[in-house]
């Protein structure tokens, strides 16, 4: 099993950091890796779901692979319609209008506290 190709050139400079962690996991045999990445995949969501106010933990200061992932997405939903500082009587929303993560998970609470 090889997580991800290593010859893969867009990998390559994205993760420079990473590469020696995943030649690790890819040299281990199939269940091994598999364990490791489920265990890896359970630290990440859990701090999402910390990073993202859905469950509470006193050491919330320890989410590297949440601040990483939140830096990726703020990266890809910088024009955010709520986020920008834009003047809302001037711009108005259209089919193009972006609303990120934390804005949408914004609205929905809204909307529940709304419809309650
Ligand atoms: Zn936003």
């Amino acid at each position: 099993m090889t997580i991800i190709k290593m010859s893969d050139e867009k990998y390559k400079r994205a993760n420079a950091d990473l590469i020696e962690a995943v030649n690790f996991v890819n040299s281990l045999d199939e269940k091994l890796a598999n364990d490791v990445i489920a265990a890896v995949m359970a630290v990440v969501l859990y701090q999402c779901r910390v990073g993202l106010g859905l469950i509470e933990d006193d050491d919330d200061d320890k989410l590297s692979y949440f601040e990483r992932i939140d830096a990726i997405y703020r990266e890809a939903a910088g024009d955010c319609y709520f986020c920008m500082d834009i003047d809302p009587n001037e711009v108005k929303p259209d089919d193009n209008t972006r609303v990120c993560m934390f804005c949408r998970i914004k609205l929905n609470n809204i909307f529940k506290l709304i419809n309650s």
